[in-house]
């Protein structure tokens, strides 16, 4: 099999990653991997069953009745399967991103993801987002960029994002939301949120998304031959 191209995107919420990240694959060819959404799927299902995503051990005892599988419509957009069911929009709100924080420091879930993440990225040219993949899940991965903005920035953004999509959203909250997954994703045990040596930091605050888009295309034309 041909070797593959991987480009590991991560960093804090609403740095603008899957924004990113999905016009670029598209603009090159590649899939795109936006393995937030696959933790997201965890907690929606964790959540639907009752169970706090706080508690370890009732998340081992139902995490394996899950099968979490990942299909792309002919737009290029990532659907979410869970159990066959197509949880796509369910996963997308303040809530299930909260619980999606808590339940993805548990070990059952992150050591049952990594394979799935990894064979996609064995299969195919990929660009993954998320907040472990340079550092966990393609720790060999062609290109790795950690993209960041302030909080305050990213909070703006989600804020409109959500709004626009018909949310009912509050800056305030929402920007404190964002500084507790900022905490809670960075000071976990296992694969914490963090720059690994080998990335190149990209600060999106003061930049639109094709001046972002550009930079990044400048970053990896010069670690890859497109
Ligand atoms: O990127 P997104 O906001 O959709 O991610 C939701 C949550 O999933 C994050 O706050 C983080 O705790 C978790 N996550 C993770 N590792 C990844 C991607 C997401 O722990 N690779």
């Amino acid at each position: 099999m041909a070797k593959t191209v991987s480009i590991a995107i991560d960093g804090p919420a609403g740095a603008g990653k899957s924004t990113i990240a999905r016009r670029l694959a598209a603009e090159l060819g590649y899939y795109y991997v936006d393995t937030g959404a696959i933790y997201r799927t965890v907690a929606y299902f964790i959540d639907l069953l009752g169970v706090s995503p706080k508690d370890a051990d009732g998340v081992a005892r139902y995490v394996d009745e899950l099968t979490v599988g990942i299909e792309y419509d002919e737009a290029g957009v990532q659907h979410m399967i869970m159990n066959g069911m197509d949880v796509t929009d369910d996963i997308r709100t303040p809530d299930i991103s909260q619980k999606a924080s808590l339940v993805s420091a548990h070990a059952c879930v992150r050591e049952m993801l990594l394979d799935m993440q990894r064979d996609v990225a064995k299969a195919h040219n990929v660009i993954m987002d998320g907040r472990d993949i340079g550092s966990v899940v393609l720790p060999r991965a062609n290109v790795k960029i950690f993209l960041t903005a302030s909080a305050e920035v990213r909070a703006k953004r989600r804020t409109e994002e959500l709004t626009a999509k018909g949310q009912k959203v509050n800056y305030n909250q929402i920007l404190k939301d964002i500084q507790q997954r900022d905490y809670q994703d960075t000071h976990r045990e296992i694969a914490p949120l963090k720059m690994c040596r080998d990335s190149v930091k990209v600060d999106t605050s003061e930049m639109d998304i094709d001046e972002v888009v550009a930079t990044i295309k400048r970053i990896v034309a010069e670690k890859v031959k497109l």
